[in-house]
This record gives structure tokens, C-alpha cells and sequence, in this order.
């Protein structure tokens, strides 16, 4: 029997569904409309392109536009090479969390983000038809974004994709989208990497100084290479159906244990924009994938998992299903000499947790202001090491929390069953054991042994080393990311004075893009001060406070992961010292050749009050050589 509605293929652990074969134009879904894109052929010499691009990206899923976007943000012009000529078809990602909204505001996107996702905080777990648990994730009144927000992943990428455009038209060529075009072979040089790409006008070559391969779960990149991810295959096994349904739940996530509507099996609902649903169920062993996805079986599953909750009476119907697989697997290095891996291409990730394009955003993050500045040659490569080490360390926390979040959802043997079940029929009566049901929603990871981050004092309370910053609220419509939103390094000075002009002036030379920013108790209030360990510092003077405090500075990373913190007032020559270890520059390091003498002129030095200026002269786009 043909189904009526996009059906993906079944993937694996490392590529989730994999969409239907390219066609017609997919179906729009609610709201959302499909655009096929085209792009010319470049300029060739001989088949090849002139020139060497400054980094090429392979992939244009999110990941990759992340990537991009990012680079871009740092003045490195990419070129991206997407295989489809459209964004993403089906159901994949559908909820971004505070920690990737943060990424994304960097990124420029953020308000389209807000605007069409749905913000949630919460759920509630039923073990046959009892309620046994509701989980809050943190959220008050001081935070700017909510926890998560719940946003279909082709409107993911449409969004990227269109704040692209808005960069393109500012400075044209700054991210060279190219549709239709699909990497079919690389080799590595000393200088440069050589890629073959055919598109349907012909196939030609290109070179870059580095290749970021964001390629998806399928990754050519790495096969290509050699590589292959590492880990466990874990071989649950859940049914992923999308439907439209003019429902008015809230928007939460819910998740039903052993339902008598669909017996020894776990159900997972989730509302995405355009009154469109996700339902997940979890296969028997056994159960035929291919039955299951037959359209009168889940026709006959859906009417009879939305008669049970008590919606059975609202039209609806199917926009997509698919199979998903867990599986927790990574390589073993996300770096291999010109090439980085980053996303699906270098991790899999169980969907229960949400960490798959959530730890993909990390990675875009993480990378591009590293790569940027050694693209630039303004940085060691060893930056690119730390940003494999950072995010294989990453993964692993990632990989814990959501591997046992999996085992919970979909036992793998019957020693865990026999667990969870035990778990669930007490956890109405016994709070504690409620908390087994937790479903461990993604957040943000600490780098606890970077090589980046350097010996750094105890505070009563703040961000440790490789910790990202907290979004503090610092006024009435103010908070802490809005000082961030700079490609440079920030040093944050707490209820104390900023170092001296002549150790800026030092750091500077090191990043040009440096800012400085004072918080004054008088200004953030005690609470932001406490929350940085530096509460009852007396502020201007940088003396002993009421409480002991002297006040605090932070190294703030362009990623918002403190890089150092320190009590009160520094002396001479440490942050400069913190700063070119976070380079992966030797101490003494400068690199004039990229400066130019605006830099350091004494109207660039910091202000000493709460600002945002960045200290920086603005630098043109890295162009191909
Ligand atoms: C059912 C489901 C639900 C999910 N829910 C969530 C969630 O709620 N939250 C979350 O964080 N994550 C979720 N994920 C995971 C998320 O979808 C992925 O982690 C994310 O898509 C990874 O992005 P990426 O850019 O790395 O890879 P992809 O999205 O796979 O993009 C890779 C791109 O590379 C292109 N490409 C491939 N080969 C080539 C080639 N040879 N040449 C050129 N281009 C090529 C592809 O066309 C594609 O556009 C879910 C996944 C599934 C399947």
C-alpha cells in the first residue's frame, strides 16, 4: 500500500530517518512551505576553482549554517556545500534548548527562533493511566530565555538560512551557499584540502585551508576518511509520527509507561508550532518496523492513543513517520589534520534528552571562534585540538545522561524492565524514586579539564573554569548575554576595578576584538554580584566589602565559557597570561602583522563603567586567496 504522507526511510543510531528520495517539491507542513534552491556553477580554470577558500563547510543541515553564521560573526568568509537543494524534509529536531537559544541569539536568529517556537518548561510522566511525576526544568523571572523551546527543524534551518541572506546582502559573498552540490571526493595537502563536488551543471574542484565536515549521520567526510564512530549501537527502536491536531494542551512533553492502550511499550507527545504533533512509541521486539509504519497501523495506533488521553473526538491527520534508533557513538577525534568534524558527522546521540542538534549547536559554537582565528593565523592550531578534547569530553557527559535516560525509556534487557518497572509503580508514593523518571533534559556541559583555562581563585559562589556563564539578569531589561554579544574575549570585572590600561593594552594585541565591562553593585544589584562571588565588594575602590568580598574577574571566552576567574583586583600580567594560554599562544606571543596601530590608540582603552564597546577595530571578511 503507497503511503499518502512523506515516509522516511528507516536510518540508523548515526543518521536518524533519512528523507524520502528527492522528487517533487515535499508537501508543505502546517504553515511551512518548501522552497527549492539553485545555485550557479563558479568560475572554473581547467574544472577547478580558483584560489583557496578560507574554510569550506560540507553539509548545510543546521550544524553547518551554525557553522557559517559563526564564522561569519568573526569575519571568515565560508563556503557551504549542501547536497539537497532544500532544507530539511521530515521530522527531526524539535526541541532547542536555553543553553543552544543562547547560541542562536549570537548567532543573529534568535528572534525568529522566539517568534514561531513554543516555550515549555515542564512535563509530567504517567505510569499506565496514574500521573507518577512532573519535572520542572529551572526557570524564573530573571532569565531572558526560556528552557526550551519546541521548533520543527525545517523552520530550524529556514530561519538560519534566512539570517544567512541577511548577512549575504550586508557583505555579498560572506557565506557562499552552494544547493545541489555534493562532495564525492577529498584529498588532504600540507596547505589545503582539494574537494571534488559534482551539482547538476557538472562536477569541478575547489580547495580550502580547512574543511568542517557537518554532513550528517551518513557522513561521506568521514567515510572517506577512514573513520568511523565508536560507541553503542543501542537497538531500541521508536516510532516517530507527526501529526496535525487543532488541540489546546499546553505545550509540555508527556510520556506514558506501559499504557493499557499500547501495552509494554513507552509513548512520548510533544506539541510543535502549526498545531502540529509528535508521537514516539517504542517498538516491541520483535514488531515488524515495516508494519508499524504501514498507514492504517498508525492510523489505528494514533486514533487509539488519542482516545485514551481524551482527544479521540478532534480531526486530524499524518504529516510524516519514520523509525528512529538510539545509539550513543562518537569519534574518537574530531579533528584530523585540515579536517573537523562537527554535528551528526562526528556524533550520534539517543534522541530521549534532546542532545543531538543541541550538542551539534555547541559544537558550531565551540569551533567556529577557534577556527576562525586560526584560519586568520591569529591563533595556534592548538585551538582546533582543544576543540576536539572540549567536545568529546562533552559528548561523553552527554552520552551518560542520555543513555540512561534511554535505558529508562526503552529497557534494553529484562534486568532493566524488571528496574524500571519497580521504579515506576512506587514513584507515586516515594518522591525520591520519582526522580529515577527525570528525563534529564539537556544543559549546558562544563570543559572541566580544558587546556584553555587556567588556575583560578575559589569564590563563594560563580561560573567555575570551563563553565558556561549564567545569563544574570543585571537590570530591569538587561542581562548578562547582551555584553556578549561580541566575537571577542570579555573580561568581566565584578564589584572591583579592570585591570590596568597597559595589561589591556597587552590583551589586546592578542585579541583585537577584547572588551572590557564593569558590573558595579550600584548598577546589577547584590543578587548578579552574589551570583558571581564577588557580593559585598564596595565596587570602585576594589576593597574588602561588608562581607569579606573583594570582588571578582572573569575571562569570558567567545563561547561564554569562562576561560578564569579571580578574586578582587588582578596583578599585572595574569590575564594577558590567561588570555594566551586561551589562544593556545605562547605568553609572549603577539601577532602585530593582523593589528593595525587604531587598535591600541588610547580611544580604544576600556571604559570603566558598565558598557558594551567593544575594543576593537573592525576587520574585513578573510577572502580565498
Ligand atoms: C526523530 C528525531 C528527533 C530529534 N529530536 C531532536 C531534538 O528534539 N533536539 C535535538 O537537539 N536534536 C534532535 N534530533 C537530532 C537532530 O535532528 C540532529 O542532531 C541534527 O539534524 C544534526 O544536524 P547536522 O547539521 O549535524 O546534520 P544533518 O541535519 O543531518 O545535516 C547534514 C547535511 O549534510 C548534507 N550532506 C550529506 N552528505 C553530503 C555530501 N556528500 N555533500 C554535501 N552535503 C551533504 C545533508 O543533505 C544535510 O543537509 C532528532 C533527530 C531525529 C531523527
Amino acid at each position: 500500500m503507497t503511503s499518502p504522507f512523506p515516509t522516511a526511510r528507516p536510518g540508523d543510531a548515526g543518521t536518524g530517518p533519512l528523507p524520502p528520495v528527492a522528487g517533487d517539491m515535499p508537501p508543505s507542513v502546517g504553515a511551512f512551505h518548501y522552497t527549492r534552491y539553485t545555485s550557479p556553477m563558479p568560475a572554473l580554470v581547467h574544472g577547478v576553482e580558483p584560489g583557496v577558500h578560507p574554510v569550506v563547510i560540507a553539509g548545510g543541515g543546521p550544524v553547518g549554517m551554525a557553522l557559517a553564521l559563526g564564522l561569519a560573526n568573526h569575519g571568515v568568509r565560508s563556503v557551504v556545500l549542501e547536497l539537497d537543494d532544500t532544507v530539511c524534509v521530515g521530522s527531526r529536531a524539535a526541541c532547542i534548548s536555553r543553553r543552544s537559544l543562547e547560541i542562536v541569539e549570537r548567532l543573529g536568529a534568535l528572534p525568529a527562533f522566539l517568534a514561531k517556537g513554543l516555550p515549555w518548561t515542564g512535563g509530567r510522566s504517567y505510569y499506565k493511566t496514574d500521573e507518577v511525576f512532573r519535572f520542572a526544568m529551572p526557570h524564573d523571572d530573571t532569565q531572558k530565555l526560556p528552557p526550551m523551546i519546541n521548533l520543527e527543524q525545517y523552520y530550524i534551518e529556514h530561519y538560519l538560512l534566512q539570517e544567512i541572506e541577511r548577512r549575504n546582502a550586508a557583505t555579498p559573498g560572506l557565506i557562499d551557499v552552494r544547493w545541489s552540490t555534493e562532495v564525492t571526493a577529498l584529498t588532504q595537502h600540507d596547505d589545503h584540502v582539494m574537494l571534488s563536488v559534482r551539482q547538476p551543471a557538472g562536477a569541478y574542484q575547489l580547495r580550502g585551508a580547512w574543511l568542517a565536515a557537518c554532513d550528517g549521520g551518513q557522513s561521506f567526510v568521514r567515510k572517506s576518511l577512514g573513520l568511523s564512530l565508536e560507541g553503542t549501537a543501542y537497538e531500541g527502536r521508536y516510532v516517530i509520527i507527526d501529526i496535525e491536531l487543532h488541540s489546546s494542551h499546553p505545550t509540555e512533553r508527556r510520556a506514558w509507561f506501559d499504557p493499557p492502550w499500547n501495552p509494554g511499550s513507552t509513548v512520548l507527545m510533544h506539541r510543535q508550532p502549526d498545531d502540529i504533533w509528535r508521537i514516539d512509541y517504542q517498538l516491541r521486539e520483535g514488531q515488524s518496523t515495516e508494519d508499524a509504519l504501514q498507514p492504517a497501523a498508525v492510523a489505528e495506533f494514533v486514533q487509539r492513543h488519542l482516545d485514551a488521553i481524551g482527544e479521540g473526538h478532534l480531526p486530524w491527520h499524518t504529516v510524516w513517520t519514520s523509525v528512529y534508533r538510539a545509539g550513543a557513538m562518537t569519534l574518537p577525534s574530531y579533528r584530523h589534520d585540515r579536517v573537523l568534524f562537527a554535528g551528526n558527522a562526528a556524533h550520534a546521540m539517543p534522541i530521549f534528552g534532546v542532545r543531538g542538534l543541541n550538542s551539534g549547536f555547541d559544537d558550531a559554537d565551540n569551533l567556529a571562534w577557534k577556527l576562525a582565528r586560526v584560519a586568520r593565523g591569529v591563533a595556534g592550531t592548538g585551538l582546533l585540538d582543544s576543540y576536539s578534547g572540549e567536545r568529546i569530553a562533552a559528548f561523553h557527559v552527554n552520552a551518560e545522561n542520555a543513555m540512561r535516560s534511554t535505558e529508562f525509556m526503552s529497557p534494553p534487557s529484562r534486568g532493566f524492565d524488571l528496574l524500571r518497572e519497580a521504579a515506576l509503580s512506587l514513584s507515586g508514593r516515594h518522591r525520591d524514586i520519582a526522580n529515577l523518571i527525570n528525563p534529564r533534559q539537556t544543559q549546558a556541559v562544563r570543559y572541566a579539564a580544558s587546556p584553555l583555562s587556567s588556575d583560578s581563585d575559589a569564590l563563594a559562589a560563580g561560573p567555575l573554569p570551563g563553565e558556561v556563564m549564567p545569563n544574570l539578569k543585571l537590570g530591569p531589561d538587561r542581562h548578562l548575554s547582551d555584553l556578549l554579544q561580541t566575537p571577542g574575549f570579555v573580561v568581566l570585572a565584578v564589584g572591583t576595578e579592570p585591570p590596568g590600561s597597559a595589561e589591556i593594552e597587552a590583551c589586546l594585541r592578542q585579541d583585537p576584538h577584547l572588551s572590557v565591562h564593569v558590573l558595579r553593585r550600584e548598577d546589577t544589584g547584590e543578587p548578579a554580584l552574589a551570583a558571581l562571588g564577588a557580593a559585598g565588594a564596595t565596587g570602585a575602590s576594589g576593597a574588602t566589602g561588608a562581607s569579606g568580598a573583594t570582588g571578582a574577574t572573569y575571562l569570558l571566552r567567545p563561547d561564554s565559557h569562562v576561560a578564569a576567574r579571580w578574586s578582587g583586583r588582578l596583578a599585572d600580567g595574569v590575564l594577558a597570561q590567561a588570555l594566551a594560554r586561551a589562544l593556545c599562544l605562547p605568553a609572549s606571543t603577539l601577532p602585530p602583522e593582523r593589528l593595525s596601530p587604531a587598535t591600541l590608540s588610547p580611544a580604544t582603552l576600556p571604559p570603566t563603567t558598565l558598557s558594551s564597546s567593544t575594543l576593537s577595530s573592525s576587520t574585513s571578511p578573510l577572502e580565498a586567496s
